[in-house]
């Protein structure tokens, strides 16, 4: 008989979670005549990052968050980016601040990110938040990687004790997900494109997280029998790159938008073998808009204190 994993959805949790915060929300409303207030600055014409800014939006609308974008021009400097960041970081109307990222070459992203007061860092990605986290200090943690903890916790799988490899080691998902791994006591492995061997790595791990971009990169027989996998990647494949079972399991998306997304996991292998995974779409995606949600009611309520 197969055993099917239970799918770990991000798309239920992540309700249940905007259900909270639209709640508290209208709380602080009622007893102090404020809401949140979310600003993203938009640089240029990327469909993604449009797709993802506007999702924020309609987050933001769901839960009472007052929310402003601001869209510059591809041909923007970083002069430009950093004179609208100081306006909005003198704002008492705007608790948090975040910068769609990638940002054209000729910007200089670290300075920018760095602009952003700390208090104001709904992304986490400020080197002072980033630090806090290493230091265990109250701070914004980068919605991703708390997104993937809070997943965790609330289908009752437990870090303390456990194995966990993180494959990806990037400043907003690999990073901080170790660190939040070690401060709930987990032992973490990280892995990175430089590791060597990649399988000796996830096969005996209780608890897989994968963010790499490379679509089937973890394979059936790199996963222990019953194991957790979290799969954070986003890879948009098309028609023409699809094999045939994506193409017969895929093909309403297929017939159509032309193409469909799947994460860094081989989903239909490795599924019948791990006892808990979340899949993509509707795992970890909707899990971060949630959690950077939480973030800004989180900012807004330490400038009210
Ligand atoms: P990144 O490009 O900054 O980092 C990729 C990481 O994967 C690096 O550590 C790299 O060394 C590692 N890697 C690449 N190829 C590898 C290989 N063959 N073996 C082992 N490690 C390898 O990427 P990122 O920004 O962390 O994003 C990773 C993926 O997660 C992307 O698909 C991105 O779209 C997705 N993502 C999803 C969400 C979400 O909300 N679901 C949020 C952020 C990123």
């Amino acid at each position: 008989m197969i055993k099917i994993a239970k799918l770990i959805s991000g798309s239920k949790i992540s309700a249940q979670i905007k259900d909270e915060v639209q709640a508290e929300i209208a709380q602080m409303k009622k007893e102090k005549n404020k809401v949140p207030g979310l600003a993203v600055i938009l640089v240029g014409e990327n469909p993604a990052s449009k797709v993802y800014v506007a999702n924020k939006e309609k987050g933001c609308n769901q839960v009472g968050i007052h929310s402003e974008t601001i869209h510059m021009e591809d041909t923007v400097s970083t002069e430009e980016i950093l004179a609208e960041i100081d306006k909005l970081n003198n704002r008492d109307d705007i608790h948090g601040i975040l910068v769609q990222l990638p940002l054209p070459k000729q910007v200089d992203s670290g300075k920018v990110l760095m602009a952003i007061k700390p208090e104001k860092d709904v992304d986490g990605f400020h080197p002072v938040n980033m630090g806090k986290l290493v230091a265990q200090q109250d701070c914004l943690v980068p919605a991703t990687p708390s997104g993937i903890v809070e997943m965790l916790k609330r289908e009752n799988i437990t870090l303390k004790g456990k194995n966990v490899t993180m494959v990806g080691h990037s400043e907003i998902v690999g990073k901080p997900c170790t660190l939040l791994f070690l401060n709930e006591w987990a032992t973490v492995t990280i892995c990175h494109i430089e590791t060597k061997d990649l399988k000796m790595h996830t096969q005996n791990a209780d608890i897989i997280v994968v963010a790499t971009g490379v679509p089937y990169l973890i394979k059936e027989d790199m996963v222990k029998q019953g194991a957790v996998v979290i799969d954070v990647g986003i890879n948009r494949i098309t028609k023409e790159d699809a094999s045939p079972e994506l193409l017969e399991w895929r093909k309403q998306d297929f017939e159509k938008k032309g193409a469909t997304l799947i994460g860094d996991v081989d989903f239909q292998k490795v599924e019948p073998k791990v006892s808990h995974i979340s899949p993509v779409p509707g795992g970890v995606g909707p899990m971060t808009i949630a959690m950077l949600l939480k973030n800004t009611l989180k900012a807004a309520k330490t400038a009210a204190e």
